[in-house]
């Protein structure tokens, strides 16, 4: 029997396709950036006793206005200037939606964040592409003259950047605003506490700068789905426009204020992966045929020589999975490894050590 002819998607998202990192149940899962430690327990306790006073037969505090206030106070920045959603992908949909769109374009930095480019295409945007240098790092000249040329809606940067871990210099966010003014430029902050420095203190109500950050990698809560931007105050209010009514659930809005009486327990857990991705970044160094690029998140990118896509196999073989980038132009032999926990990361270094040996063998 023939199936009966659909009806047809808009004919721009034929290119598409979907958002695949695969979930292998492996020993060691080192491929989705997560954080490897779980919530304190106290945390668990805390939010289901919450949980259990909130009417559900209700729906949520529309503007999530107790979250914001929390986040707002923890980053030392007005309520109004802070927009919450479901995962910081969602945050970037609603800027999307908002400021990009039919007959507007979003620039990116190539090899970035995927989502950046997917969920502008998704929604209409054109998607220009700046190339990074051989050492990931964005060239300002070049990136300055694409922007002054184009005038895009929206500039993403990513900083650090996934999957490469490039820390970007402040200069570059001061010469491109100079350059396109009337852009809005969004910063891609999902991995900003494993860093040295932040952009959130240059967020201004008349500033064009919108900083992403995420719940689901230094709260250890990426089930959850929580993220949100510091923005000026009228970018915010245009987001409200556009977000769907009630789309915060109140366990995401009180996992999101619960959390945030866990300060310490967060830093915490950022101080041991910081730390855990220095070793294993020097570790992984001194392995003959492994190049590993400087990196300011809680990742390394590296670049085995030979077949690189043997070499995840191999790691696969031996029950760690880390991210396959091999094939991804402008990142083609590489593999992204996340931090997990100590064991995690020597079981990671053995292996990486094993499967490069058999390559050069
Ligand atoms: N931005 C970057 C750079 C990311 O790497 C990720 C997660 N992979 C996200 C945003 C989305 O994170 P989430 O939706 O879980 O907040």
């Amino acid at each position: 029997m023939t199936e009966p002819a659909l009806p047809t998607p808009r004919r721009d998202l034929d290119d598409l396709s979907a958002y695949h990192s695969p979930q292998i149940d492996v020993s060691v899962r080192l491929n989705t950036n997560e954080s490897p430690l779980p919530p304190p327990a106290d945390f668990v306790d805390e939010w289901c006793r919450e949980l259990t006073k909130v009417p559900l037969n209700r729906y949520p505090d529309r503007s999530a206005a107790e979250l914001r206030s929390a986040i707002a106070q923890r980053l030392r920045v007005r309520p109004q200037q802070v927009f919450c959603a479901n995962g910081s992908n969602e945050v970037l949909q609603t800027l999307l939606l908002t400021y990009g769109g039919a007959g507007r374009e979003a620039v990116v930095f190539e090899p970035t964040y995927a989502l950046h480019g997917h969920i502008a295409r998704v929604t209409g945007t054109n998607v220009v592409a700046g190339d990074r240098r051989a050492d990931f790092s964005v060239d300002t000249d070049a990136a300055t003259a694409l922007v002054a040329e184009r005038r895009p809606a929206v500039i993403f940067l990513c900083s650090p950047n996934n999957p490469t871990g490039t820390v970007d210099p402040p200069e570059l966010l001061a010469a491109l605003a100079d350059a396109a003014p009337d852009s809005l430029v969004v910063l891609d902050e999902a991995y900003g506490e494993f860093a040295d420095r932040t952009m959130i203190d240059a967020v201004a109500d008349d500033v064009p700068l919108v900083v992403v950050r995420t719940f689901s990698k230094v709260w250890s809560l990426a089930a959850l789905r929580l993220g949100f931007c510091v923005a000026p105050a009228g970018v915010v209010a245009e987001l409200d426009k556009v977000v769907l009514p009630y789309h915060l659930s109140v366990a995401t809005q009180t996992a999101g204020l619960v959390a945030l009486r866990y300060v310490a327990e967060m830093e915490a857990r950022v101080s041991v992966l910081r730390r855990e991705r220095d070793r294993t970044s020097v570790a992984l160094g001194s392995i003959e045929g492994l190049e590993v690029y400087e990196s300011g998140a809680n990742f390394l990118l590296v670049r085995p020589d030979g077949d690189a896509h043997a070499v995840w196999e191999r790691l696969l073989a031996r029950g760690v999975l880390v991210r396959d980038f091999t094939r991804r132009p402008g990142l083609e032999g590489t593999l992204r490894i996340t931090i997990g926990t100590p064991t995690e990361n020597d079981a990671l270094i053995t292996a990486l050590e094993a499967a490069i040996g058999e390559e050069a063998a």
